[in-house]
């Protein structure tokens, strides 16, 4: 007979997680786990209640139902002392994530980067990286920031005007297969797409499918890049990327076959290394829009999923950064869907690691998860409208 530890798992199912290296793989297999057997009791109960009305009632959405478990388990963990079996497993495994998420990142120092020979058309620098300024055009210059404090109020923050970070797009234009045949098309598109991100002040950089990279904005203004928006790193949070991160777009679509060429990636990482090396940017904030994305009408994440999978972090010279937690969900409590889930590829240890941060930051205020999202979605709704307020009096 199957031994059953004290939240209901089969003690089987720990021995089987205890056997997978990877923390947050051994976190999805319990909370894969915890869910079966959950609808398995939940099947149960209404086989034995039916032979009545039938009467239906309203279903959660999957995702609602597993994070909310997994977040209950996790509170009810770090709330009540229990002696042994799958609340000490989820324990353990909360304070092995956690604990290795606080380790200091390792970023090098991004390597000096110089311009090498200027001329009205072109710029040329000392890693290769060539950018065409054939297009470039000016917008509003860009206004000085607030950095928020991450568990602070409003009022606690400094303010900043040189970019610190890069988010990275695509452009969701048409496309052609990338073959030689299709050369008259490939360039014919590419044009324009320069010209409508040129009038409409996408970006600050347009990398073609050829890998030739375009000034758009200049760097010294904003570029209407990143709308509302969220990220954070050491020194706080960033609130609307426009004005203090640097807007660099592939030519390219989400799902395409040809989602982006080998040209486009090594033009990437020579743009990186130069953005990088001119703004002291730190690899944590090179980052992708669907990552820093928010929609405040519903609270949720991913109002924008360009690059919500498969950006080639690796080929562009950074870290996997979907494994940085996400500041919108444990300083905000914005929320994500299961369409969400889907264009990620399920594949972002970020979006892990935020939901246990939210739980242990509520276990330690003592406070239910959903009461302690509202407080800091609260929080949210006041910065953004000291931010709306503060850009009105700018327009004015
Ligand atoms: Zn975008």
């Amino acid at each position: 007979m199957a031994q059953f530890s004290i939240l209901g798992l089969p003690r089987s199912v720990e021995r089987r997680a205890a056997r997978i290296a990877d923390p947050v793989e051994r976190l999805r297999f319990l909370r894969r786990q915890a869910h079966a057997e959950k609808e398995s009791q939940r099947k149960h109960r209404l086989s034995s209640r039916r032979g009545g009305e039938g009467q239906k009632r309203p279903r959660r959405s999957h995702l609602r139902h597993v994070v909310s478990m997994v977040t209950g388990l996790v509170v009810l963990v770090a709330t009540v002392p229990l002696p042994t079996g799958t609340a000490e497993t989820f324990a353990k495994e909360r304070m092995r994530v956690v604990a290795g998420n606080e380790q200091p990142r390792v970023a090098g120092p991004a390597s000096r980067v110089w311009l090498v020979e200027r001329s009205d058309s072109l710029e040329l620098y000392s890693n290769g990286l060539r950018i065409d300024l054939t297009f470039a055009v000016s917008n509003r210059p860009r206004s000085r920031f607030s950095i928020f404090s991450l568990t602070g109020n409003a009022e606690q923050q400094e303010d900043s005007d040189a970019p610190v970070g890069i988010v990275y797009h695509t452009t969701e234009s048409n496309l052609v297969p990338f073959e030689e045949e299709e050369n008259h098309h490939l360039q014919r598109l590419g044009r324009n797409l320069i010209e409508w991100v040129r009038q409409e002040r996408s970006y600050h950089y347009l990398i073609d499918r050829f890998g030739r990279v375009y000034r758009v904005v200049q760097e010294t203004d904003a570029a209407n890049h990143a709308g509302t928006s969220i990220w954070a790193d050491g020194r706080g949070v960033y609130v609307n990327l426009n004005d203090s991160f640097l807007g660099v777009s592939f030519e390219g679509q989400t799902g395409a076959v040809d989602e982006v060429t080998p040209a486009q990636v090594a033009a990437g990482k020579v743009l990186t290394e130069m953005l990088r090396s001119r703004y002291d940017i730190p690899t944590e904030n090179c980052v992708t829009h669907a990552q820093v994305s928010v929609n405040p009408q519903n609270m949720r994440i991913g109002s924008h999923t360009d690059w919500a999978g498969k950006f080639p972090f690796a080929g562009v010279g950074l870290p996997d950064n979907y494994s940085i937690p996400l500041a919108s969900l444990y300083v905000f409590g914005f929320e994500y869907d299961s369409v969400f889930l889907r264009v990620t590829g399920m594949r972002w240890r970020g979006l892990d690691l935020a939901e246990l941060r939210v739980a242990r930051q509520a276990a330690a205020e003592g406070l239910e998860t959903t009461r302690y999202r509202a407080i800091l979605q609260h929080r949210y709704k006041e910065i953004a409208s000291a931010l709306k307020e503060k850009s009105q009096e700018v327009v004015q």
